[in-house]
C-alpha cells in the first residue's frame, strides 16, 4: 500500500525531475542497483535489502496517514550561544546544512494520524549535520512530547544520529535530560512511546530518549550504541565480537524488542498502537 502510494507521487511529479539512469552501488552487496528501484523499495537494496538513509520528509509521507500530517516549531533554528567556531563558525555550518538539505534542523515534529491512530511524531535526519542533536532538536522533541501528553496521544520518535552537537556544548548535553524528563511525565500518564531506531544511532542520542521506549524497534543492521567501536577497542584493547553494536547484537542481548524491515514498520507500529492504545 505504501509502495503504491509513493508510486502513484513519483508519477504525478515532473519527469524531467526524476533522476532518470542513474545507479547506485549498495554497500550491503557492493551490487550497482537502479536508483530509482532502491527508492521506490523505500530506499532499500532490491538485491540483499540494505537499508539506505532515508530523508525525514520521506519516512513521514510513508509512516502517516494521507492528509493527516501537521507539523509542528518547523520554523525553529539554532542559535549560536557559545560563538563557536571550529574549522568554520557554527552560524554558517547551520546555514549551510539548512542550504544543502532543506530543513532547519536535524529533526521534523508533528502530529498525524498512524493506522488511524492519532500520534505525536518526530523524525531525525542524518543528512543534516550528522542528525546531531542541539538545543532545536531537544526542545522540538520536548514541545511534542508535552503536547501529544496533553492529548493523549502516544509518542512516536524515529532515531538517527551520531550523538549531541558539540557546537553548543553542555547545552546539547542538556537536552538528554529535557527529552528524558517529558518522556517521564508522559510514562507517568500510562501512555506509550514507541521509539524506532535505524542506522546509526549513537551516542547521546542513544543515551537519553531513543532507548527509553517501552518498545525498541530497530531496522535491520542498524549500528547503535554510545561510544563507536573502534574508540572502544582502542581503550580496553580488546578484539570486539562479532556484529558488536548492529542491531541483531542487541537484540541477541536484550537491549532491542524488535528488528523490522522498513517494508514492515508501518504495519508493525500500527499493530503496537493497537495493542498499547490508550484508554
Ligand atoms: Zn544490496
Amino acid at each position: 500500500m505504501v509502495l503504491d502510494r509513493l508510486r502513484r507521487n513519483a508519477a504525478g511529479r515532473d519527469p524531467k525531475k526524476i533522476p532518470d539512469g542513474l545507479w547506485v552501488k549498495c554497500p550491503g552487496c557492493a551490487k550497482t542497483v537502479f536508483k530509482r528501484l532502491v527508492e521506490e523499495r523505500l530506499d532499500t537494496c532490491p538485491e540483499c535489502n540494505h537499508h539506505f538513509p532515508m530523508a525525514s520528509a520521506k519516512r513521514v509521507e510513508v509512516l502517516v496517514d494521507p492528509g493527516s500530517w501537521q507539523e509542528w516549531d518547523a520554523g525553529m533554528t539554532s542559535g549560536d550561544p557559545l560563538g563557536f567556531i571550529d574549522t568554520k563558525p557554527y552560524i554558517d555550518r547551520i546555514a549551510q546544512a539548512q542550504s544543502k538539505t532543506g530543513l532547519k534542523d536535524a529533526v521534523i515534529c508533528g502530529t498525524g494520524a498512524v493506522a488511524e491512530h492519532p500520534v505525536g511524531l518526530g523524525v531525525m535526519d542524518f543528512s543534516f549535520n550528522g542528525g546531531s542533536m542541539g538545543s532545536v532538536v531537544g526542545e522540538k522533541l520536548t514541545r511534542m512530547i508535552e503536547r501529544s501528553t496533553a492529548a493523549r496521544m502516544p509518542v512516536i520518535i524515529i532515531s538517527t544520529s551520531g550523538g549531541a552537537r558539540m557546537q553548543e556544548g553542555a547545552l546539547s548535553l542538556m537536552q538528554m535530560a529535557k527529552t528524558s524528563a517529558a518522556l517521564g511525565r508522559h510514562a507517568d500518564k500510562r501512555l506509550p512511546y514507541i521509539s524506532v531506531l535505524t542506522n546509526p544511532t549513537m551516542a547521546g542520542v542513544m543515551a537519553s530518549y531513543a532507548s527509553l521506549g517501552d518498545v525498541i524497534i530497530a531496522e535491520p543492521k542498524a549500528l547503535i550504541g554510545f561510544t563507536g567501536p573502534r574508540v572502544i577497542k582502542e581503550t580496553i584493547k580488546q578484539e570486539l565480537p562479532e556484529g558488536f553494536q548492529t542491531s541483531e547484537f542487541l537484540l541477541k542481548h536484550g537491549q532491542l524488542d524488535l528488528i523490522v524491515a522498513r517494508q514492515d514498520l508501518c504495519a508493525e507500529i500500527g499493530r503496537l498502537l493497537a495493542y498499547m492504545r490508550p484508554a
